[in-house]
């Protein structure tokens, strides 16, 4: 289905017609141009002068499923209680783009006929006011509409909206209960299918083995042959590779079959497997699903949205988990990795397929998984936790490194980095905000994104940064604590 965001400049009658075939001309020019700069298209709609054009437009908006998201201007003053029962309505994400056709104060040509066509710097404080007067949800970019910091911005914004689509129409297949006795894996499915639009559900493994005993030898040589094209075998043992390739089959068709895009499962219930699913995870991960162990629904379904909201559609983004610490002074870092199951995606180098033992769990036989470094680079990492009531985005921002040791013997995919704003610092923020050991690790979609998804689905967001100290951070969760007990 076309992905595709509306264009929507504000103005009056005031100015008469001719202003108003220049405001249109040059609207479908800045929606035309910038387009060719964005990851979707920028559909010009309409020079709105009317509480009842936007009221129309607004609803299209809404009904359109091709329509990710809307983009408001002002060229010029476009009185805002126009504005008031369209935007009252408004179903889909918002951004106020507060721009100027012209680049520069022209000092010789500037006349009032000029003014008239640009009066973006006080049209847009108008427009402004009513979005915070009816408290939307929106994301103000300021700038010039040539500018590529400008055009970088909105892009960023252009998927945080393919991640709240995602978000809404979400369905997490579940094969099994949570890891008995955790407590951050649990949370409320009710509440995150209203705020978030999760379908999070529950399929008997039973179902999965029997879907398994379906595939046939031809299926898995397909996948077999795909899995020999993307990595390096380096195992003797074909068999559990080939069982990893059934087994990823069994749950894509089943996924497939009921819209899911994300799956949680756990070492705890494999009633009839003889191998923690490990590639098989890592490999549908490296499609776009979305993986949670241990039951974890919450970040298997943010795995997902995160991957959507990546380049192309299906970034560099994992399933992670916060494992081990280097304390030596001056070269503190994470070390971070999964029993099994990291995505590729984030990996440095050609993965390898190996088979080791596992000794967590019912595996009969030791497990295929896919081992490597994850890549150097800026990243976040992501927790969504359900604090009784709402849940809690943490986002904390590290630099992702090449390993400082080879670890020969660790049999697992690894990402080491130094996490902001320092080891200590992060750790402390971390925890006093309730933060899980599973989290999202993403290269490509970063804090002020997921920002701008917590703002549009109504949820508390926290950041652990570069310039985070214990001290206001405390406080900062202290305030938000009783702000969203008042919401
Ligand atoms: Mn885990």
């Amino acid at each position: 289905m076309k992905k595709e965001f509306w264009f929507i400049v504000g103005s009056q009658d005031l100015y008469g017609d001719e202003v108003l075939r220049t405001v249109a001309k040059r609207a479908q020019e800045m929606a035309t141009e910038l387009s060719k700069a964005l990851p979707y298209p920028l559909i010009y709609k309409v020079t709105a002068m009317s509480n009842s054009q936007i009221t129309d437009v607004i609803k299209e908006a809404n009904y359109d499923d091709s329509c990710y998201g809307i983009i408001t201007w002002c060229h010029t003053f476009s009185p805002s209680k126009m504005w008031i029962n369209g935007f009252a309505n408004l179903q889909k994400p918002y951004c106020h783009l507060a721009t100027q056709y012209n680049l520069e104060i022209p000092n010789e040509e500037i006349d009032m006929d000029f003014m008239n066509l640009n009066q973006a710097a006080h049209g847009d404080r108008e427009h402004g006011f009513i979005g915070t007067r009816m408290r939307m949800p929106r994301k103000v970019i300021a700038g010039y509409w040539k500018d590529p910091e400008v055009q970088k911005r909105i892009a960023k914004w252009m998927r945080v909206c393919i991640g709240v689509r995602v978000s809404r129409t979400m369905k997490v297949m579940r094969y099994g209960d949570n890891m008995r006795e955790v407590a951050v894996t649990e949370g409320d499915k009710v509440e995150a299918q209203i705020k978030l639009g999760w379908q999070v559900n529950t399929w008997a493994v039973g179902d999965l083995v029997k879907e398994m005993a379906a595939v046939t030898e031809a299926e898995v040589d397909e996948l077999f042959a795909e899995y020999k094209k993307n990595y390096d075998i380096n195992t003797k043992d074909i068999a559990a590779i080939r069982y990893q390739a059934r087994e990823e089959i069994a749950m894509k068709k089943m996924m497939d079959r009921n819209g899911c895009k994300a799956f949680a499962n756990t070492f705890q219930d494999l009633y009839g497997m003889e191998q923690l699913p490990g590639l098989a995870s890592q490999h549908l991960m490296a499609q776009g699903y979305g993986y949670g162990a241990e039951g974890d629904w919450k970040v298997s379904a943010m795995t997902a949205i995160i991957k959507a909201m990546g380049e192309n559609g299906n970034g560099a983004s994992a399933f992670m988990e916060d494992y081990t610490y280097h304390l030596v002074k001056g070269k503190e870092c994470s070390l971070g990795a999964h029993m099994l199951e990291v995505c590729p995606s984030v990996a440095a180098g050609r993965p390898r397929i190996e088979t080791h033992h596992l000794g967590i769990g019912m595996n009969e036989k030791d497990p295929a998984r896919l081992v490597f470094e994850g890549k150097a680079g800026k990243a976040i990492v992501a927790s969504l936790i359900d604090m009784g009531g709402r849940m809690r985005l943490i986002v904390q921002d590290i630099e992702a490194i090449k390993p400082i040791m080879e670890m020969p013997n660790l049999p697992v995919a690894r990402v080491m980095w130094k996490g902001l704003p320092d080891l200590a610092t992060g750790i402390e923020c971390w925890i006093m905000a309730g933060g899980a050991h599973h989290t999202v690790l993403s290269y490509d979609v970063d804090a002020e994104m997921l920002a701008d998804w917590a703002r549009i689905m109504e949820i508390e967001f926290v950041h652990i940064g570069k310039d985070t100290t214990t001290e206001k951070f405390e406080k900062e969760l202290f305030f938000n604590d009783i702000a969203w007990k008042l919401r």
